[in-house]
């Protein structure tokens, strides 16, 4: 995985037309660190505690990333939203449906699917990125 610098961050942040503050620096520098996609909730709780932002703050700053497009919001089909930072690579994930556990897969070459879809599309001309998750039971569940 990448490893991010402030100065990255505040790169990123200016790219995307955004004023660079000490709260989105905050918000990308957590999503930065963890490994696969976090819930909103432990991002506010570890915010929180870390930096001493308040959760109406966390809030507003993922919606103004995420509209600008620095964050990819997955849902999963747990009723509340995941965050990742938008890093413009495929992402894959398989997805326990009965508890929390989210593991991202790398390396499992998915271009020949995603072009075979292009190819079937009446209304696509082309693809930037694709996301993929795959749901099933994590072997604490099982
Ligand atoms: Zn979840
Ligand atoms: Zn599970």
């Amino acid at each position: 995985m990448a490893i991010y610098t402030r100065e990255d961050l505040i790169l990123m942040i200016k790219e995307a037309g955004l004023r660079v503050t000490e709260h989105r620096l905050a918000v990308l520098s957590y999503l930065s660190k963890v490994k696969q996609p976090i819930t909103v909730y432990e991002l506010v709780d570890a915010l929180r505690k870390k930096d001493n932002i308040d959760q109406a703050t966390v809030y507003r700053n993922l919606s103004s990333l995420h509209e600008a497009r620095l964050l990819r919001r997955l849902d999963f089909n747990h009723g509340h939203a995941h965050y990742e930072l938008e890093t413009g690579r495929a992402s894959h994930q398989l997805v326990c449906s009965n508890c929390e556990v989210v593991e991202k897969i790398e390396g499992v070459g998915v271009d020949d699917i995603v072009k075979k879809m292009l190819k079937k599309s009446k209304k696509f001309k082309s693809i930037n990125t694709h996301s993929i998750e795959v749901y099933g039971l994590c072997k604490a569940c099982t």
